[in-house]
């Protein structure tokens, strides 16, 4: 099946709107004249919403799921083309993320998984363009100009971030730490400036700008020490954590596991194609209004609508003023990912950085289509912002400029995440003063509405592993209200 999102363009075909993945969902409802009530409605099928729906459908209740889209997976979903897997959005797992690594050990995936680098062959070389010149170097040397950099950058209390983050899921255990949500990136670059190398300065900014897809001003540098603290405080576990193992078939051969597992239960009702507007909690029921005039009706209601699109839902009563702040605020991640397929095959092990000048500015070699072509994966931000269908030439001319030369396109694939009005942006990142503002208000039940997304997870945040830790979170919390434990019998 095809869905509307995503785009592809080739040099015969041109671009075209629209591509197909195993996520898309047909047909759109399975909802009969005569369905029963139900216990709890699920807002969104991203994996929030899909580890809701399964947990709520396993233990006994009946679940509608409605989501916007006409697929499954929220920000997390492949496009097969040419029989081979496009990631427009989350890709990568690992198994220090210990949410997603049970749900794959659970569906029996494990061996499911290959990796993103492969450096056994090709050029076998890191690229290194910026203002003052282009340097080739080999993956080792990339990895210690890195590590080095990003030392000098987290190291605020001499132990690289240990003392001031030593537990990632709690991550203001320490009170210090929240002094460092009130400074951006760029605050910490300029303290450290000095000690950097040009092309240590070029790599972190780059670094850093991978993670956030902001500005180094809208970065929040208690967010990035969050992540290196969750990546175990070194590079290598950043590469290992952020960027190198997916899934062989794609996110959405994951994703459709949870949707299947709730539906095998005979418990779940679904709506496709339907964007809610407005919620309405009456206190003994949830009312929900889709923008098409739909209402559904149920004891509890969990939403997983993202950060950036809250405050287009009207809520009844209103949101508490901190969420809604927080809500108008938004996170600043704007990233732009483009997948290449190129002729080139030596350039399978290659990376590259190309910034500040380039539109795009840090591409991986991540695997090698059936055609024989290479698969580069792209990423640029909102420093050097592009809307990829807007100007496919521009798009062309930036992924060329990541490896002058040795770009010969034939194919692109991307979704537009910031033009996206179901989401607004790409995976979570948090400008200064929002964390340390607003976390606990974001996690915060509002009558009977609980609310799960990656975006307030307190683990891995912004990661497909948060969007099923808040889940397993919402789903306990509900089932816990809607199942109250029989009294347990004493026996004498
Ligand atoms: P979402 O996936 O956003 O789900 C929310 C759902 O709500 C969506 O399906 C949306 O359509 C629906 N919705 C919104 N508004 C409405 C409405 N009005 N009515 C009905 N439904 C609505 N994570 C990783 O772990 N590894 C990675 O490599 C990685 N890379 C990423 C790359 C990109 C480009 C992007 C965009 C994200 C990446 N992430 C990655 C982050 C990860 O994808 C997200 O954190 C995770 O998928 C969020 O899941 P969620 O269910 O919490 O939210």
């Amino acid at each position: 099946m095809t869905s509307r999102d995503g785009f592809q363009w080739t040099p015969e075909e041109g671009l075209a709107q629209g591509v197909p993945s195993i996520g898309v969902i047909s047909p759109p409802t399975n909802i009969t004249s005569g369905a029963k009530p139900w216990d709890v409605i699920v807002v969104g099928a991203g994996y929030s919403g899909l580890t809701a729906t399964r947990d709520l459908c396993v233990a006994g209740l009946r679940v509608l799921l409605v989501e916007a889209r006409d697929r499954i997976g929220g920000r997390s979903w492949s496009s097969n083309i040419g029989g081979y897997p496009f990631e427009m959005g989350g890709t990568w797992v690992h198994w220090g993320q210990p949410h997603v690594w049970r749900e794959i050990s659970r569906y029996q995936m494990r061996t499911d998984m290959e990796p993103s680098f492969d450096f056994s062959r090709g050029v076998n070389h890191f690229q290194l363009r910026t203002n003052e010149g282009t340097s080739i170097m080999s993956h080792e040397d990339e990895d210690t100009l890195l590590a080095n950099a990003l030392q000098k950058f987290v190291n605020v209390d001499g132990s690289l971030g240990r003392k001031i983050i030593p537990y990632a899921h709690d991550a203001f255990h320490v009170p210090e730490a929240r002094q460092y949500d009130s400074m951006s990136a760029k605050d910490r670059l300029n303290v450290i400036a000095l000690s950097l190398t040009p092309n240590e300065r070029a790599a972190l900014e780059s670094f850093v700008l991978l993670c956030s897809c902001g500005t180094l001003e809208t970065t929040s540098f208690f967010e990035f020490l969050h992540w290196w603290a969750l990546c175990g405080y070194t590079y290598q576990g950043c590469m290992d954590s952020l960027i190198s193992y997916k899934f062989k078939g794609g996110q959405s051969s994951f994703a459709i596991r949870f949707f299947k597992e709730a539906l095998s239960t005979g418990r779940l009702s679904y709506v496709f194609n339907s964007p809610v507007g407005a919620i309405k909690d009456e206190g003994d029921k949830v009312t929900l209004t889709t923008r098409d005039g739909c209402q559904y009706t149920s004891a509890r209601l969990v939403s997983t609508i993202p950060l950036n699109v809250l405050n287009s839902i009207s809520f009844n009563p209103p949101l508490d003023p901190q969420r809604m702040a927080a809500a108008n605020k938004g996170h600043v991640n704007q990233c732009v990912k483009v997948h290449a397929e190129i002729s080139n095959k030596d350039m399978r092990s290659w990376t590259g950085i190309s910034y500040p000048f380039n539109k795009l500015m840090y591409a991986i070699g991540d695997g090698t289509t059936p055609a024989g072509n290479t698969h580069i994966v792209c990423f640029g931000g909102f420093n050097n912002h592009i809307q990829p269908e807007e100007d496919i030439q521009e798009t062309r001319k930036a992924v060329e400029n990541m490896a002058p030369g040795n770009m010969d396109i034939k194919r692109l694939v991307f979704h537009n995440w910031s033009k996206d009005e179901f989401a607004k942006g790409a995976w979570f990142f948090s400008p200064p003063g929002l964390l340390s503002t607003s976390l606990d208000a974001l996690r915060r039940r509002h009558g009977n509405v609980v609310f799960a997304n990656s975006d307030w997870a307190v683990g891995w945040r912004s990661f497909i592993d948060g969007a099923i830790e808040e889940g397993t979170r919402a789903a306990m919390t509900v089932k816990e209200e809607l199942q109250a434990s029989p009294a347990p019998r004493v026996r004498l």
